[in-house]
Formats: structure tokens, C-alpha cells, sequence
């Protein structure tokens, strides 16, 4: 079997599962890192109290065991990616997907208004990573938009860092949310309320900083693309006074990371013009991609898979 090099983008569990697998076959990997640490969402965004760091270290130590280079602090574009892939047999971009989408009313740029993914990670950094001497301190009144699992985790974060009320509100209802039914539970178990058929319209300030949410209430009409019913408003609003509005609305791809335009992508999702089984390639043949920054925001299971199915087709291509 060829002996490859291979450059990994991002030390996320689908970089983690291929830099493992890629190793124990005898290859060599490079694991190209923005942040200090390895483990990706695992380590910054998921808290302690769900997935502990010990954990996460059973995906990095087995990577570091076998000689996985870790390149960390290095924040990589497309530019990089095309010279990588000039040095390197195989680059796979597993870079996840690093921003939230903004909630697009008047008075989101307030101050108090802020995004899950950058709270999680304020926690997190103190809380499970130790590299912050002390996390967000919140005080009155946070509200959570949005019902998925990062809703749920800030909702629960926010209880944590001091909160003395945190809401979750949510166009569509309990049924509806996007989370799992003990998700929500155990959110509601902390002491987070959940405002169902309440929608966001705008964030009111004073003196720059948010002091109350204006929602409109909303209903359930036919489903819509989703396959989920979809809300529709009644015009009848409701105003909830709250000190903080955190939106967790879904993550989105880092748009700045394209900065080329030779590799296909839609969205900012990266496209995939072929595939086997969960390993993606991208128009640059040598250059393949896995994980959220693909997919969408999926699972560790599910990017764990597509780093496992790319390194089998390294294996693969290897021994033809
Ligand atoms: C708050 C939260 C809770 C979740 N809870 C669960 C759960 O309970 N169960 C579950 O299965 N899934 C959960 N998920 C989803 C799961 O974490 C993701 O699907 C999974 O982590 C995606 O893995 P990935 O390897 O594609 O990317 P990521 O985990 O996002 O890792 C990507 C890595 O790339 C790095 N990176 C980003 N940009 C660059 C760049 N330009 N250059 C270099 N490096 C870069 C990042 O720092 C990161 O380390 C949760 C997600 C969130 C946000």
C-alpha cells in the first residue's frame, strides 16, 4: 500500500474519526486547527454537564497516540486549502459550521443581543476547557429564540451563569421543536421556561442595551417544506421585559472562508460533486470535505461517519 499524505481542516469529530483511521492504515496527517484544542463542538460548544471532556478526549487521544501532527491556531481559507492541496495527496475540509444566523430584527445589534455559538463558547471555555478565568456572568432576565439542541444548551448555560429568569421562546410548538422531548425536559427541569407560538419580532432597547423582546403570537397553518406546520402569525403581540436575547436559530457556514471561488460551493455549504458513501468530493479532485460544513448541522454520529468513510477511500486508493 502507497504511503499518503493527507492535511486535515478542522479537529472536529468527523477531522478526528479520518486523522484516526488515515493513521492506524499508515498514513501521514497534518491536522490544521483554528482554535488551540482539538475536539470541535465537542469541546467548545456542547457543555460539561452533557459532554464531559474526558470524553472528548477518547476521539483525540487515539489521534495524538498515533502521530497525528495537530497545527493549531491556524485559521485557513480556500487560498490555503488549493496550496495544501498541492503539497498534500488529500485535503479534507472538516471545518464545521461556525456561525449562527442573525435573527434579522430591528434592535439584534444591541447590546445583550448575542449568538449561541459565541456564548456557548464563553462558557465552555471556562467551564470544561479551563482558558478563561470566569464565564458570562448574566443577571435578570435571558431569553432563548429558537427550540433545537443549541437552544436548549444555551437556555441551560444561561440558568448556569446566573440568569434569574431564561425563557425559551418558539414560533411553532412543543410538538414542533426541533429538539428531542428530554432535551427539553431536562432544559425545563433547570428552570428555563418555554413560550411556544411566540415569535421575535424586535428587541427593544435603552441607552444601547436590550431591555425587552416584542414577540407576535402566532398560530399553526398547513406544513410547509419542512414537512412541520408551519406558524403564521395573528397580528396580536406580547412584550417580554428580559436583559438578554440569544439566538439560536440555526448554525450557518463562515462565508468569509471562500475567498478563491475555485472550490464549487452552495451557500457556503461546501458542494459535493461526487460521492462514496459519506466521503464528498469537492470540484478540486484531491480535495474532499465532511461533517456539518457539507451536510448541515447534523451529528457527531453522523460526521464521525463521513470521517471514517473518508479514510477508507484514501485506504481504497491507496491500495489500487
Ligand atoms: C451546542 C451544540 C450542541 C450539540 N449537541 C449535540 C448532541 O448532543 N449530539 C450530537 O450528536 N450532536 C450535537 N451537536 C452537533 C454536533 O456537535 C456537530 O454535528 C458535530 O460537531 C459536527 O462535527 P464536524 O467535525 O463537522 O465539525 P465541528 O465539530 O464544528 O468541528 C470543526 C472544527 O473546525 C475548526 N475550524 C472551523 N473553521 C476553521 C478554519 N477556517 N480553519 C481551521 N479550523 C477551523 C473548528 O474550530 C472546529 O474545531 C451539537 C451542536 C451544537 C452547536
Amino acid at each position: 500500500m502507497k504511503k499518503l499524505k493527507i492535511a486535515i481542516i478542522g479537529a472536529g469529530p468527523a477531522g478526528l474519526a479520518a486523522a484516526k483511521d488515515l493513521l492506524t492504515a499508515g498514513h501521514s496527517v497534518d491536522i490544521y486547527e483554528r482554535e488551540n484544542f482539538a475536539g470541535g463542538v465537542m469541546a467548545f460548544g456542547i457543555p460539561a454537564f452533557r459532554i464531559k471532556m474526558e470524553a472528548v478526549m477518547r476521539s483525540v487521544t487515539p489521534v495524538q497516540e498515533l502521530g497525528g501532527n495537530f497545527i493549531f491556531g491556524k485559521d485557513l481559507k480556500e487560498s490555503d486549502f488549493l496550496n495544501l492541496a498541492k503539497e498534500y495527496d488529500y485535503v479534507y475540509l472538516a471545518f464545521g459550521l461556525t456561525k449562527v444566523r442573525h435573527l434579522g430584527i430591528p434592535g439584534d445589534d444591541l447590546e445583550g443581543s448575542l449568538n449561541a455559538l459565541e456564548f456557548l463558547r464563553d462558557f465552555n471555555f471556562e467551564d470544561k476547557l479551563n482558558l478563561l478565568n470566569s464565564k458570562p456572568s448574566l443577571h435578570g432576565t435571558a431569553v432563548m429564540v429558537g427550540a433545537g439542541n443549541v437552544a436548549m444548551d444555551v437556555a441551560r448555560c444561561a440558568v448556569r451563569s446566573g440568569a434569574e429568569r431564561t425563557y425559551i421562546v418558539y414560533r411553532r410548538d412543543r410538538a414542533e421543536a426541533p429538539c428531542t422531548p428530554r432535551e427539553m425536559e431536562e432544559a425545563e427541569a433547570d428552570g428555563v421556561v418555554c413560550k411556544f407560538l411566540t415569535n421575535p419580532v424586535e428587541i427593544i432597547g435603552e441607552n444601547g442595551h436590550v431591555t425587552a423582546v416584542k414577540c407576535e403570537i402566532m398560530t399553526l397553518g398547513e406544513p410547509d417544506a419542512s414537512g412541520r406546520k408551519s406558524p403564521v402569525g395573528t397580528g396580536e403581540y406580547t412584550t417580554i421585559a428580559c436583559d438578554y436575547v440569544i439566538s439560536a436559530i440555526g448554525q450557518i457556514p463562515d462565508q468569509a472562508v471562500w475567498n478563491v471561488g475555485e472550490i464549487a460551493t452552495d451557500h457556503g455549504y461546501v458542494k459535493a460533486v461526487a460521492n462514496y458513501g459519506e466521503a464528498f468530493q469537492t470540484s478540486v479532485s484531491n480535495i474532499f470535505t465532511g461533517g456539518d460544513v457539507v451536510k448541515g448541522a447534523k451529528t457527531i454520529g453522523v460526521a464521525l461517519k463521513c470521517g471514517k468513510d473518508f479514510a477508507k477511500y484514501v485506504n481504497e486508493q491507496a491500495n489500487a
